[in-house]
């Protein structure tokens, strides 16, 4: 018999629906399936691919408001953001409908013969997803890895199912063949290891926690599949003297509260040069005041709720003990709401290394242009971050210098569709997105034909 998941509005912290729980039989017989219908798939002409996924896109442009009001009431995401979200899954599965047809191999010298390269396709690839941005993080999976010719099992996380179900009701609706793309919801100990552990799943995508995450590589590499981890970050937002300080001001809520700051490219530390310190603090404090937390539904909310009543007690036992320099107004009652907070920090505090995943940031002074690139680099993380200045030498020095994957200089920007996205150090290993994403998903196989008569 299978169980049931009761899914709660952040939001109201009312019942939404129940969700059932896969068994390991179930996600094995998904995986079957998978097996099957990728035989079909990767041997489709690349045309073939390429027009199936753009169907796809077309079936998810017309569904967007659907896919962005279940994500306002499974996952409190602000309407304008979560319309962006479903908008995104949609151009990445554009964008990656163009790779199918430029999945080029290389032809390389070699005497007596004809020696070429092929990219073929894993065959089945599992994704495990998270819970705080469950359509757009499933897309950067799903869409390249389907255009490369594999077929893809995917679980959601399970507090927050509710798009991916909706997405992969929507594939079919688009004609992609039954069984080449399968959500499965359940618990990550069941399906997710499930993945990791199946014979027949040849690569994993996993985003989530670090730990959790660090488990995931260890059982694929007792199975030699490659595995491609999206973890989690710390990552500073460095704030020169010679930065445009009001604009480097008005930006920083929007860094680090977006999605009430559940999301892993958080800019959750703010370095700010010292001789600027008490006057960037000043412009920040009506910055963080305009930050409008309320209900999701409405068009003018700038942040939600949390994503649950455990994760917001885990949030707010960060700031025990912290010197908090002021908050950011969030409505009372139901709901998991959580004030956006400003903590002053000392280097090693709690608040200024772990990862909180909540509107909470660590404001930490620096001196000068290498204690900058210190201070930034002084965690275990290295996903994203952003660096102020007016001084074009120096937002080279310090790009180059700051051990991340994703930076940004006078903008706050971390993902395009377009452009690779992934972490150094404890944020993960691989990249995703990009130009070479399709191909991420492909093993090269080299073939000599001799022409020896
Ligand atoms: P999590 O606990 O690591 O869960 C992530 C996913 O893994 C969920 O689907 C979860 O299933 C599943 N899972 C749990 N245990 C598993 C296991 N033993 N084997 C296989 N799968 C398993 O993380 P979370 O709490 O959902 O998300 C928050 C964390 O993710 C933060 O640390 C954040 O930084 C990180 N994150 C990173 C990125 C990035 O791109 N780098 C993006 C988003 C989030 P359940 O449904 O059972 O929980
Ligand atoms: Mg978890």
């Amino acid at each position: 018999m299978t169980s049931t998941f009761t899914l709660i509005n952040p939001a109201t912290a009312q019942p939404i629906r129940e969700i059932a729980r896969a068994d390991v039989a179930q996600t094995d017989a998904a995986i079957a399936r998978a097996v099957i219908a990728q035989r079909a798939w990767g041997s489709l002409a690349p045309v073939a691919r390429a027009d199936a996924l753009r169907a796809f896109a077309r079936v998810v442009e017309a569904h967007v408001e659907e896919l962005a009001q279940l994500e306002v009431r499974n996952s409190g995401h602000p309407i304008g953001s979560a319309r962006w979200e479903a908008s995104h899954v949609a151009q990445v599965l554009n964008f990656y409908a163009g790779a199918p047809e430029r999945l080029s191999g290389q032809q390389i010298p070699v005497a007596g013969g004809l020696d070429v390269t092929f990219h073929e396709p894993y065959g089945v690839v599992g994704i495990i997803v998270p819970w705080n941005f469950p359509m757009t993080i499933a897309s950067w999976g799903f869409a390249p890895a389907l255009a490369a010719g594999n077929a893809v099992v995917l679980k959601p996380a399970e507090l927050t199912p509710l798009t991916a179900i909706r997405l992969g009701e929507l594939a079919l609706d688009a004609g992609l063949p039954e069984g080449l793309f399968t959500v499965i919801t359940g618990s990550g100990s069941v399906v997710g290891q499930r993945f990791v552990s199946h014979p027949d799943v040849r690569k994993v995508v996993f985003t989530g926690s670090t730990s959790v995450g660090t488990d995931v590589a260890a059982g694929c590499a007792r199975e030699l599949k490659p595995v491609t981890l999206e973890l989690g970050g710390k990552s500073a937002n460095i704030v020169f003297a010679d930065a445009d300080l009001e604009k480097a001001a008005a930006a920083a809520p929007g860094a680090v509260f977006d999605n009430a700051g559940q999301d892993c490219c958080a800019r959750s530390r703010i370095l700010v040069e010292r001789s600027v310190y008490d006057r960037f603090l000043e412009l920040l404090e009506p910055a963080v005041q305009a930050w409008r937390v309320g209900d999701p539904a409405d068009e003018g909310t700038d942040m939600g709720p949390l994503i649950s009543a455990s994760h917001r007690s885990t949030v707010a036992g960060f700031l025990d003990g912290a010197n908090v320099a002021f908050r950011g107004a969030a409505p009372e009652g139901d709901g998991f709401w959580f004030a956006p907070t400003v903590v002053l920090a000392d280097r090693a505090d709690r608040i200024a290394r772990e990862e909180v995943f909540g509107p909470v940031v660590a404001v930490l002074p620096f001196d000068d242009e290498a204690d900058a690139i210190g201070l930034a680099n002084d965690t275990a993380y290295g996903l994203a971050g952003s660096i102020w200045t007016e001084n074009l030498g120096r937002a080279v020095r310090v790009s180059r210098g700051v051990k991340s994957g994703v930076l940004s200089v006078n903008s706050h920007s971390s993902v395009r569709y377009w452009t690779p996205f992934g972490g150094m150090k404890a944020s993960g290993l691989g990249r995703e997105l990009g130009p070479d994403a399709a191909e991420h998903f492909t093993e090269t196989k080299n073939v000599f034909f001799a022409t020896d008569a």
